[in-house]
This record gives C-alpha cells, structure tokens and sequence, in this order.
C-alpha cells in the first residue's frame, strides 16, 4: 500500500536524521536513541478497566459518574500513559525543545493502540494551535504525533479541517469548570471536509478532557458522524476535582 511505503519512508527519514546528529532520548536524556527501552518500561502505560468514554482509569469498566452526569461530545478517549516522569520528560522536550523526533518515535504506541481499540477512523486531525502560538513555537506538537498515525494506517491526514477561533490561556492550573469555560467555543471546523466522517483527534496530553470535548462539539456541528479523541498522554486528576465515585 502507497501510504504504508509513505510511513516506511517517515521513518527512514528520522533514521537518517538519528544517523546525522545521534539523539538523546526523550525521557533520561541519555545519548543513543529518541526513546530509550528503559524509558518505554518504566512508563505507566494506561490499561483497562478504564471509563468507556473517557477513559479515566478506574477500579471498574463502567461509565464514570461524570460521563453520566454531563456526556462529551467524543465517542471515546483514550491515552497511552500516564503523564509523569519519562513521559511528562519527554512531552516537555516535544513542545518546548524542538525534539521533533519524539513524534515519531511516541507515535508508535498510538499506532498500536489504535490498530486494538478498533474504531472505524476516515480523518486524522490534531489539536490545532492557535495562529500566534504556531508562529512563537514554529510547529503543532500534536500534529508530529497525528501525522505519523495516518501515513502508519493509511487514514486521511487534514490538519485544517479544524481550527482554532481564539486563542486560549494554558489549561494548566484550572479547576474543571474554568477548563471547560476557557475552551468552549474556541474550535471551528470545516464541514466540506469533515461532514459525513468519523474524525479522530490526537493531542499530546489531556487532564480533564476539556479540549478534546470542545473539538469533537466544534466537528459534530460541522457534520462529522462521530469523534474520537487519542492523546500520548494523560494527566492525573487533583483529587477535588475526581469524577469517579469512590
Ligand atoms: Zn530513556
Ligand atoms: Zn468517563
């Protein structure tokens, strides 16, 4: 298939880069490869039982309280690990540092997890940037992740279907409620793309599921069938703000 010669030839690329300036990798910063073996076990990799929707982890496989209180706007969330250490190292390193080829590398569990989750995906799209912060940090951190996603399983790639209206301040420090808030509204999407498809989205980390929610309301009323949201990482929850019932 064209598009997994395509994924092949991604990857060589990065390898040639490997060969040209030897990486150090993304979690310990030890010389030698992106993403080190020791990194990749000591990783908190998110496994069931996981609310079905959000896929907050849980004691049980069960809608979470939140989920039932207030349903988003995606068909379901998932993400690989959980954001701490190796993982939190190496998103740092991929948003602030110019480490591009920690997308690559990071890309693959999502390849795989996408393959087991089974969903039925038309279009791949990553969280957009707002203009400014595309322009101040040069690239979208998230597409880096998302590109390789869709060249690895032949799935369309449209960065543009979805935009940002308004900039937004930084997720991080919010309560829930001031997450939602802050988000809302701030999505475009384009329906002569999007309508009709089952969008996927990735980002790089979600704590509340805010952001994800507010793309998925912004495709859903641009004509998208269904949204699915894939991020490499999630944040743990403050225990004020926990959604699962004890
Ligand atoms: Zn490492
Ligand atoms: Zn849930």
């Amino acid at each position: 298939m064209p598009e997994r010669l395509v994924y092949q030839a991604y990857r060589f690329l990065w390898t040639m880069v490997d060969w040209l300036y030897p990486p150090v990798c993304g979690g310990c910063e030890e010389k030698g490869e992106r993403w080190c073996e020791a990194c990749n076990r000591r990783s908190q990799v998110i496994v069931p039982p996981v609310c079905p929707v959000c896929g907050q982890p849980q004691a049980e496989e069960v809608l979470c309280r939140r989920c039932r209180q207030a349903p988003p706007a995606y068909t379901a969330l998932r993400s690989w690990a959980i954001f701490g250490n190796q993982v939190r190292n190496a998103v740092h390193r991929l948003k602030y540092k110019g480490d591009l080829g920690i997308g690559e590398v990071l890309s693959r569990p999502l390849i795989t997890g996408l393959r087991q989750y089974g969903w039925v995906v038309d279009l791949i799209v990553p969280v957009p940037l707002g203009l400014a912060r595309l322009a101040e940090r040069g690239y979208n951190q998230a597409a880096l992740l998302a590109w390789p996603m869709a060249l690895a399983l032949g799935i369309s790639y449209r960065p543009k279907s979805l935009c940002r209206v308004r900039e937004t301040r930084s997720q991080v420090g919010l309560k829930l409620a001031e997450r939602q808030e802050n988000v809302q509204g701030a999505f475009s999407a384009r329906r002569e793309w999007v309508a009709g498809k089952t969008v996927l989205v990735v980002d790089d980390v979600t704590t509340s599921g805010s952001t994800l929610n507010a793309c998925a309301a912004a495709l859903l009323e641009a004509g998208a069938s269904a949204v699915y949201g894939l991020t490499l990482a999630r944040a743990a929850w403050e225990p004020a703000q926990a959604p699962v019932a004890a």
